[in-house]
C-alpha cells in the first residue's frame, strides 16, 4: 500500500463523505508487520485548535472535548485571542497573571498555549489582522478548529469567530470548523447545537482547568457553564455534553466520540 500522509487521507475521507472512523481503517492497512512481529494499528493524529477570546474561553466551552482529544493521543493547541492584559490601566495588569493561569489549564488538558497578540476589550478585526490570523493559523496546520459561536455579547468573542472563519475561507475550508457556546445568555446567543460530545468522564478535568483560572470568578462562571453542559447532556442523552455547531460547509468528521 503506498504511502498517503495524514492530510490527504483526511481530505479523501471527506470528499467522499463518510465519517473519519472508515479514513482510519484505510490508513492501517501497512505496514508489513515482519515474522513473529505484531503490528498494532496506528492511528493518525489529528491537531486540534481551539480558539477563544481570552484565556479560559476554550477551557469553559471545550474543556470535556479537549480532555477526550488528548486522551485519544491528539495534539491540542489552545489558541487565545490575548493574554487577558489590559492597557488603559497602567498600575494594574493582570496579563501575567492570566498567562499563568492559561499555562496551568493547559498542562491539565495537556494542550499547548498559543497567544495571538491582541489586547483584552480591544480585539481588531481590519485586513491586517486577518492576515495575521490567517497566517498564524496556517502555522498550525489544524485539522480541527473550534470558535466561538459568532452572535455573542461580547466583541473580543466576535472578533475571534469572525477571524478564523476568514482563515477558513482563505485556506479553502479544509479544516472542520466548529463553534461553541460560553455563558450562555451573557455572552452566546441563539445558540441550537448541531452536534454533541459526551463529557461525563472528563468534566472533572474541564473542571479544574477552569478553576485554574482562579482570577476569574470561577465559582460564578463554572456554575453557569455545568448548567448548560448538563442541559445538553438532556438534550444528547449523556449525564453532560458539550454542544457545537458545526458549519455546513464543513468537512464532516472528528469530534471525539466518531473517533
Ligand atoms: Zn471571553
Amino acid at each position: 500500500m503506498n504511502a498517503i500522509s495524514r492530510r490527504e487521507m483526511l481530505g479523501k475521507t471527506s470528499l467522499v463523505g463518510s465519517s473519519i472512523a472508515v479514513g482510519l481503517q484505510l490508513a492501517t492497512a501497512s505496514p508489513e508487520p515482519l515474522p513473529g512481529q505484531t503490528l498494532q494499528p496506528t492511528r493518525p493524529k489529528l491537531k486540534v485548535v481551539v480558539t477563544g477570546g481570552h484565556p479560559g474561553d476554550p477551557e469553559y466551552g471545550c474543556g470535556g472535548t479537549i480532555a477526550r482529544y488528548s486522551d485519544l493521543g491528539h495534539k491540542v493547541v489552545l489558541l487565545y485571542l490575548n493574554r487577558g492584559e489590559w492597557t488603559d490601566k497602567p498600575a494594574y495588569d493582570p496579563g501575567p497573571v492570566r498567562v499563568g493561569e492559561a499555562k496551568k489549564a493547559c498542562e491539565m488538558l495537556n494542550a499547548s498555549p498559543v497567544f495571538a497578540g491582541q489586547i483584552d476589550g480591544k480585539a481588531v478585526v481590519d485586513p491586517a489582522h486577518y492576515e495575521q490570523f490567517h497566517l498564524l493559523l496556517e502555522s498550525e496546520r489544524p485539522d480541527v478548529v473550534f470558535t466561538h459561536w459568532p452572535i455573542d455579547n461580547h466583541a473580543d468573542h466576535r472578533a475571534i469567530s469572525l477571524l478564523v472563519y476568514e482563515a477558513w475561507l482563505r485556506m479553502g475550508k479544509k479544516f472542520a470548523l466548529y463553534y461553541y457556546e460560553v455563558s450562555n445568555g451573557e455572552d452566546t446567543v441563539q445558540f441550537a447545537p448541531t452536534h454533541y460530545v459526551d463529557i461525563t468522564g472528563t468534566e472533572p478535568r474541564k473542571r479544574s482547568a477552569c478553576y485554574a483560572h482562579a482570577s476569574q470568578a470561577p465559582d460564578k462562571f463554572y456554575a453557569l457553564q455545568e448548567m448548560v453542559t448538563r442541559m445538553r447532556g438532556i438534550e444528547s442523552g449523556y449525564k453532560q455534553a458539550e454542544g457545537y455547531i458545526r458549519h455546513v460547509q464543513s468537512p464532516d468528521f472528528a469530534l471525539p466520540g466518531a473517533l
